[in-house]
């Protein structure tokens, strides 16, 4: 079982109050002092950890959006565009239409360069900088890519992409094209792109900002603080329930940390975690297998395949703090087809919302689990939508209608339209 507990005092080599914690052997590591991914013992993942876990009055009033939540984060601000302080939608039509007390949508496609990477970014990159390196690489379904591009331009840093060749929606790769990445396309899928940076972040090339890297996961981490802040104030109390796609499971890691973090600091009660629910495509679901089977890891899964490009992901490398965080929170996690992504994604567009496939699984996942009868009729729901529609405009004009060609005069358009 992981080593989640967050209670131990600071070792001597902290810095300002953080460190870095192996989640399966317990080791602690000075937090800057040297580039690490992994522990050097057992090499289990690292979370980063604090001698003071703020409450919701730590955080600041002057400021909106991930530099807000200053006092959860390892610096007091960041190479920022500025992100986070995106909208809780509401959805009246999909929340009657699935019969839910409350259904609101987080849509991190409203961040700087589309999706919620910004937030983990904005910290990573500051870290990058205090640990002095100059070259920032990473492997990406796309959106981590674009994020990289754009935050290690404004930080004035080298940056270097591995992409899946021909996997990659045009949106991401145009961004991380413009904002000046070295982009290598490899033969393989996004599993062995990591493997390669990974290696090559070992050798001393570059520094890794994947969400292996545990500082990246506490940016994200704002994403939960805001839902929560942003629920409680609009409707009293917390959601009952969050639901969220699921690639490398970093945002359900980040998410987990952010709640243990506030039950820890008596911000929140245990009772009252929003019930994690992960949702992944039916091509690449190991962490769904794994949450069916009771399995305490998860098995790779080397083919995968999905519209939703950006969950494309058959090895999710935070599985080992994402499980916990699924069946501590009660929560579950399902997997649904490409087609019921595709409906998804039309209905939030139906509402004004625009997403891209990977975002609409969170939709669609509530949606069988209503139809199942996993969640009942009175439960207040947020789901997160990551990336916006126009990273994908290849699927969004696929999923959407057709444009009729017409004559150059009016009299043509009118017939055309009285037809
Ligand atoms: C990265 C990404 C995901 C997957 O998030 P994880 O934290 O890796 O599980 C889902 N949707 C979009 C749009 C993404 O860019
Ligand atoms: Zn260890």
């Amino acid at each position: 079982m992981s080593n989640l507990e967050l209670t131990s005092d600071a070792p001597a080599d902290a810095n300002d109050g953080a460190w870095l914690a192996c989640i399966e052997c317990g080791e602690t590591f000075a937090p800057f002092d040297a580039v690490r991914y992994t522990c050097d013992h057992c090499d289990g993942l690292l979370e980063v950890r604090y001698s003071d876990l703020p409450t919701w009055d730590d955080f600041r009033e002057d400021e909106r959006g991930v530099w807000r939540y200053a006092a959860a984060l390892p610096f007091e601000e960041g190479v920022s565009l500025p992100e986070g302080d995106t909208p809780l939608h509401e959805v009246p039509g999909l929340e009657e239409e699935l019969g839910l007390a409350r259904l609101r949508v987080k849509h991190e496609g409203m961040n700087p360069t589309g999706s919620f990477k910004d937030r983990g970014m904005t910290v990573g990159v500051r870290v990058a900088q205090e640990v002095g390196v100059d070259r920032l690489a990473c492997a990406s379904t796309g959106n981590t890519s674009a994020a990289l591009a754009a935050y290690g331009a404004r930080g004035g840093m080298e940056t270097l992409v591995l992409l899946p060749a021909g996997k990659v929606a045009a949106g991401k790769v145009a961004q991380a094209s413009l904002h000046g990445a070295r982009i290598l396309e490899v033969d393989g899928n996004f599993d062995t792109c990591l493997d390669i940076v990974q290696e090559l972040a070992g050798m001393g090339e570059a520094y890794l900002l994947n969400s292996l890297n545990p500082f990246r996961l506490e940016g994200q981490k704002t994403i939960g603080l805001e839902i929560l802040e942003q629920f409680r104030d609009e409707e009293g109390s917390y959601p009952d329930r969050i639901a969220l796609p699921v690639g490398n499971a970093g945002n359900t890691a980040a998410l987990y940390k952010c709640f243990r973090e506030l039950v820890e600091s008596g911000a929140m009660e245990e009772s009252e975690m929003p019930k994690l629910t992960g949702v992944q495509a039916e091509h690449s679901a190991p962490m769904v297998e794994a949450i069916e089977h009771g399995w305490d890891e998860i098995e790779r899964w080397d083919e995968v395949e999905t519209r939703a490009t950006a969950i494309r992901i058959g090895n999710p490398v935070n599985a080992p703090k994402a499980l916990p965080g699924i069946r501590e929170t009660d929560g579950t996690a399902v997997a649904v087809t490409d087609e019921e992504i595709t409906d998804a994604q039309r209905a939030l567009a139906g509402e004004g919302v625009g997403v891209e496939p990977a975002s609409a699984a969170s939709i669609a996942g509530v949606r069988k689990l209503r139809e199942e009868g996993e969640i009942a009729a009175d439960e207040q729901v947020v789901c997160l939508t990551t990336g916006h529609l126009l990273k994908d405009p290849d699927a969004a004009a696929e999923a959407g209608v057709d444009p009729e060609p017409v004559p150059g005069d009016t009299e043509g358009v009118l017939e055309t339209l009285n037809d």
